[in-house]
């Protein structure tokens, strides 16, 4: 029999100590299945994981937040030139076996999903419900995979690694009736199993220079059960690390957070809406998510700064952000249209809840939009928080042409001032 869910339970209480962050849904692929199954993003998790370590993480986190909305907001996303900020990409393939090792097709699939979804071109934004058009926009971020690497060599941006390494989530060396010893395993080791992903010595490729790549590690994130019958568990399906304030945040802070490398983590079936793991049981069961690229999407938001939409929490906690409509939960994998969980006033309207939204839990085939206070944040956090990560290209309309110039500019990166030759 399996004991599906087990450890899902224990996690819950273990990592969220508050509330399932992650989505329930009947497993419907095991029949024998008698409890709910939980999968979801490890991005809160992790900054409560932060929290637990040292004190306070997540008051200055949210504080952060706070500051960049408020700053935001009159910032960046009206210019009279356009800047489009392009941030090179490295994907780490960590695999054990051929199908973690996802081919190239894939990878430049998951850029193309990116590009779209940052540069509001995806097709499916027609989708969007009226009452959100206002609200919504391009948020002129753009993804390349890289094409030098750190020491200045040629690369295609994708670096492929053995490992020996199964299960980044870890063995599990307990069993059923062991909740104190799962619980304490799971406060004391899974973010660290998990980030062996980006460490050469533990199994995994350390990052290219974080604050200049979007590193992006892909490996097999679950966790063996052997006491479970063998059971392998999917904990997450992909965690991103959040920004860091350098500036204001106390060096106990930052000695905590400095210990993980900045940048993604994903579950190999989740890269690309051409993946060809994704279609199986138990994917398959997450209603598009996993099988249109749209995760990265979600994940990549967090790492410039973004919450869930709906808080992390009932309609008291917000994401921090001006527009997005407040939800009581998150989103069931699915489209329902049909939901107005919390009463907010935006802009006079009482939104219902945005499944629309990439920051939601909901079906990747509604996700087609972000807001323009999330596209604020973002943006805030490239010039302020991640300052190096991306290039700059400026869109320069002329007339009723609208054309990209051929623009240097110098010096590149910078957060200073900056001299454009055309
Ligand atoms: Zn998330």
């Amino acid at each position: 029999m399996k004991t599906f869910g087990v450890l899902t339970i224990l996690l819950i209480i273990a990592v969220s100590q508050v509330q399932a962050q992650g989505l329930v849904i009947k497993s419907k692929q095991n029949q024998e299945a008698t409890t709910d199954y939980t999968v979801g993003c490890g991005s809160n998790d992790f900054m409560k994981h932060l929290d637990s370590k040292i004190s306070g993480y997540y008051d200055f986190a949210n504080k952060s937040m706070t500051e960049i909305v408020k700053n935001a907001s009159n910032e960046n996303y009206s210019k009279s030139v356009d800047s489009i900020f392009v941030i090179p990409v490295v994907f780490h393939i960590v695999y054990n076996n051929g199908f973690e090792n996802i081919p190239d097709s894939v990878i430049q699939n998951q850029i193309t999903v990116l590009n779209n979804s940052y540069r509001r071109m995806n097709s499916d934004t027609t989708n969007l419900r009226p009452i959100f058009q206002n609200i919504v926009g391009d948020a002129k971020i753009e993804f390349v995979l890289a094409q030098t690497d750190p020491e200045g060599n040629p690369t295609t941006g994708i670096t492929r690694t053995y490992s020996e390494v199964e299960y980044f989530g870890g063995i599990l060396p307990y069993g059923s009736g062991q909740n104190q010893e799962i619980t304490d395993w799971v406060n004391d080791s899974l973010f660290y199993n998990l980030f062996r992903i980006t460490n050469d010595t533990l199994g995994g490729i350390n990052p290219w220079d974080t604050d200049k790549y979007l590193n992006v590690w892909v490996g097999d994130l679950r966790i063996f059960e052997p006491q479970f019958n063998n059971y392998e568990e999917i904990v997450y399906f992909g965690l991103s690390t959040p920004p860091i304030d350098h500036h204001n945040w106390p060096d106990s802070v930052l000695d905590v957070v400095n210990i993980y490398e900045q940048g993604v983590i994903l579950h190999y079936i989740n890269v690309g809406a051409n993946n060809p793991n994704s279609f199986a049981s138990p994917y398959n069961a997450y209603n598009g998510l996993v099988t249109t690229g749209k995760l990265l999407v979600h994940e990549v938001g967090h790492f410039l700064g973004l919450r869930h939409i709906w808080g992390d929490g009932d309609c008291s906690v917000d994401d921090f952000i001006y527009d997005t409509p407040n939800g009581n939960a998150a989103s069931q994998w699915n489209c329902d249209k049909t939901r107005n969980t919390c009463v907010d006033d935006i802009f006079g309207i009482d939104l219902p809840d945005m499944v629309e939204n990439y920051m939601d839990y909901s079906s990747g085939n509604c996700q087609n939009s972000f807001t323009i206070g999330q596209i604020e944040v973002m943006q805030y956090v490239l010039n302020y928080y991640r300052p190096d990560i991306a290039n700059i290209e400026v869109i320069n309309n002329i007339v009723d042409n609208q054309f990209y110039m051929d623009i240097q500019v110098y010096p590149n990166p910078t957060t200073g001032v900056v001299t454009v030759i055309s």
